[in-house]
């Protein structure tokens, strides 16, 4: 790759469109190219020219105020310029740019209102892309490329880390630097999204962990559920259908009962209106009354009184049996929390009688112990049918009626023996009606026998019917919907519902503890439980991230490395070399600095911010600063002969020059870019020096290709091509070429 031809329009005192041709290799040797003129003619105006179109933004190097100092800023004969350009064309024949061109023009444009641009080829581009193309072609932007005027002694002047920066460039590592550098911005972006998310699941973690907490209590309540209404489902299909089989029974034995009582009932009927009928017509007959008359009328009379006293005798017993059963099935278990106060509350009064002195107290708080504990012990058990106690009132009134019914029945044997005595004088007629009427009172007896146990039936069934409503309505509460199947469906499998009552308390009782759960719990646990892993992933797809960045910062650290150090021990080696030449003896060096000889601090850009916030700050930090260069500057160290070895500002102008020369030379013979400028590089050296440095531009003319500014002529012997720049009295620099090897090719510049 060579350097073809320059353009200029606009910039600095070139106001109008001006063109440098530089001439191709010849027999592996590239030609060096002179510029001559006076004073001010704009001769380092275009060595900034170069600078600027490789990107320069240093206006210090560039020399102005502002970026559009560049511009032609019009002189007494001619007006600005509105822009400045500046192409610079490369032939690429031999791809030392990777690029698929094989000529290659990078342009820069610079407008009045600040706008600016750069090109490839006529097409916009980065400057990034330009400037890693140009590295990739061992273009140095910075450094040794252009060496502007008075500019050969900065690397001497520079600081340890400054020249370290120059070396790297000069060492062809800048390509690898500048993908290590966006590696590196990658990785700390990496780092920063891996902190944010990081910091979300830590956010998340405690919730996710109490949701989960819930929901397995959630799944736990599931489980007793189902086995609480498994057992509810055997305990009351097993108590419905004992009842209901028994009720039944009971209504079958009550309708045999009634029936029996409706006949014999209805017998007694007819033989009433047979004695009744005969009654009336003895009446008729003997209308004296010897007294029977009365007396039967007595005897139906005291019948009727019984048989009142009967029936409600029978209700009050209903009566009583029904508020039993009432009093059985209200009866609801005592909840846990109650027993527990109960029996505390009996055993701090026990406790408390440890302190009595009184012998009475004592006793009286004993007795109040006792009735508490039976108090609780009562409510703890179902009550049975002996212990509800009746309303006495009513049981009175049951005996009560009992001894009226046993006085009517007195009565009754008093009034028949009346009517016996009656009966011996009366006549054959009279017999078989006092036969009839002892019939009619002995069926009458016999039915209300039977009477009896229907009635007593009919408790029975109101009783079971009573408790089977009862057992109903707590089975709906309890089982909701499932109750219909146990009603409509006959349940076979019977359980022992005495042993599963206690279990199913106790199931009930734990539901109890567990308590409600909200539903939407589960849906937010699955919500969060997704967002978690998701989060996870994304954790470690960053950390492979981050481990595959550090791996490729890590290859290119190793070519850095390996680069450098060959390069450094080279140019070291050339350095001594030139210096020696140009100095006639002497020794120099050039020695790697470690951070802590450079007292730098290590601490402070914002990558190690960003590292900062992160969970494993000092792991990962570490591992960053083990993957930063331990070598941040370069000591330069120069002993002219015959002189002791002393600092470097002590040396006088001229030998600093030369030291420059000589290092600049030995990194160009190391790693020679494709073509350097020069600009009064040779200026404060005497005469021979002059020669000798001729001497080695000429030998170095083989590996790069050399646009030099001097005034001096063993200098402009060496060149090839000669331009030479002037300035008329409008301000604006001519350029004319003579080409020295082959006058008639020289080409004029001026358009
Ligand atoms: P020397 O041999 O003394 O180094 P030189 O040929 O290198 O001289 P330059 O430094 O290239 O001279 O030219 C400097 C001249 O360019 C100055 O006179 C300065 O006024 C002029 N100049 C710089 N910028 C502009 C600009 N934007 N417009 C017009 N003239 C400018
Ligand atoms: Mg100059």
């Amino acid at each position: 790759m060579f350097l073809l031809k320059l353009e200029l329009q606009g910039f600095k005192t070139f106001a109008q469109k001006t063109t440098l041709s530089f001439l191709p290799p010849k027999g592996g040797v590239s030609p060096i190219t002179a510029v001559v003129g006076p004073n001010g003619s704009g001769k380092s105006n275009f060595s900034d020219a170069i600078r600027w179109v490789l990107g320069e933004q240093s206006l210090k190097l560039l020399r102005g105020k502002e970026s559009q100092d560049v511009i032609f800023s019009g002189s007494e004969g001619r007006g600005r310029s509105g822009f400045a350009e500046v192409s610079m064309t490369f032939n690429n024949e031999d791809h030392t740019m990777p690029i698929d061109f094989s000529e290659v023009t990078v342009t820069r444009r610079l407008y009045r209102d600040g706008n600016s641009e750069y090109l490839l080829n006529g097409s916009a581009a980065r400057l990034s892309d330009i400037q890693l193309l140009l590295a990739q072609a061992n273009v140095g932007q910075r450094s040794y490329s252009v060496i502007g005027q008075g500019m050969v002694d900065h690397i001497l002047v520079s600081s340890p880390e400054e020249r370290k920066a120059f070396f790297d460039d000069a060492t062809g590592v800048k390509q690898f630097q500048i993908k290590r550098h966006e590696s590196m911005l990658k990785l700390k972006r990496t780092y920063e999204n891996l902190a944010e998310v990081e910091m979300l699941l830590t956010e998340i973690e405690p919730r996710l962990k109490s949701l989960k907490r819930q929901v397995s209590r959630l799944q736990e309540r599931e489980e007793v559920e189902k086995k609480l209404r498994d057992l509810e489902q055997g305990y009351f299909g097993t108590m419905w259908w004992q009842l209901t089989d028994e009720l039944v029974g009971v209504k079958e034995k009550f309708s045999r009962l009634d029936i029996q009582v409706n006949k014999e009932t209805s017998e007694v009927a007819a033989l009433v209106e047979k004695v009744t009928a005969m009654e009336r017509e003895e009446k008729d007959k003997d209308v004296q009354d010897d007294g029977l008359i009365v007396i039967q009328k007595q005897y139906n009379d005291m019948q009727r009184k019984r048989s009142g006293f009967r029936d409600e005798q029978f209700k009050v017993q209903k009566e009583i049996e029904m508020a039993k059963v009432r009093a059985q099935s209200n009866w609801a278990p005592l909840p846990l929390t109650k027993i527990i106060e109960g029996i505390e509350g009996v055993t701090l009064g026990l406790k408390g009688l440890r302190e009595m002195k009184d012998l009475d107290a004592v006793y009286a708080k004993i007795d109040e112990m006792l009735s508490a504990s039976t108090t609780l012990v009562s409510r703890l058990q179902r009550p049975s049918p002996e212990d509800v106690v009746s309303d006495p009132k009513m049981i009175a009134r049951v005996v009560e009626l009992g001894e009226m019914i046993a006085g009517t029945e007195t009565e009754l044997k008093t009034l028949e023996e009346s009517m016996k005595t009656h009966a011996v004088t009366e006549k054959q007629v009279r017999t078989e009606l006092f036969d009839l009427q002892r019939d009619l009172r002995q069926k009458q007896q016999a039915i209300h026998l039977v009477e009896n146990q229907r009635n007593a039936v009919a408790i029975d069934l109101a009783r079971l019917e009573e408790r089977q409503a009862n057992l109903g309505r707590d089975m709906d509460e309890q089982l909701k919907e499932l109750a219909g199947d146990i009603r409509g469906r006959r349940v076979e499998i019977k359980v022992d519902t005495a042993a599963t009552y206690p279990e199913i308390q106790r199931l009930r009782y734990k539901l109890e503890l567990i308590g409600g759960i909200d539903p939407e719990i589960v849906k937010e646990f699955e919500e969060t439980n997704a967002r978690f892993s998701f989060l996870d992933g994304q954790v470690s797809d960053l950390r492979s991230a981050v481990a595959d960045t550090e791996k490729i910062i890590d290859e290119l650290d190793e070519e850095i490395h390996k680069q450098s150090e060959k390069a450094f021990k080279k140019i070291n080696d050339e350095f001594e070399k030139y210096f020696k030449m140009l100095f006639g003896g002497g020794s120099c060096s050039l020695v790697k600095m470690s951070r802590e000889e450079v007292k730098k601090d290590a601490e402070g850009d914002d990558l190690d911010e960003a590292v900062a916030q992160l969970g494993e700050t000092e792991k990962i930090a570490l591992r960053i600063r083990e993957r930063e260069d331990r070598i941040v500057g370069i000591d330069i160290q120069a002993t002219p002969p015959g002189k002791k070895l002393k600092a470097l500002n002590l040396l006088s102008g001229g030998e600093r020059a030369l030291t420059s020369i000589a290092l600049v030379s030995a990194i160009m013979a190391v790693n020679p870019g494709p073509f350097v400028v020069l600009d009064e590089v040779d200026a404060a050296l005497d005469e021979a020096n002059t020669f000798r440095f001729a001497g080695i531009l000429e030998e170095l003319a083989k590996l790069t290709q050399f646009i030099v500014i001097t005034h001096n002529r063993a200098t402009m012997e060496k060149a090839d091509v000669l331009y030479g720049v002037t300035m008329g009295d409008d301000g604006v620099s001519n350029l004319l070429s003579v080409n020295l090897s082959d006058v008639t090719s020289g080409a004029s510049a001026r358009h």
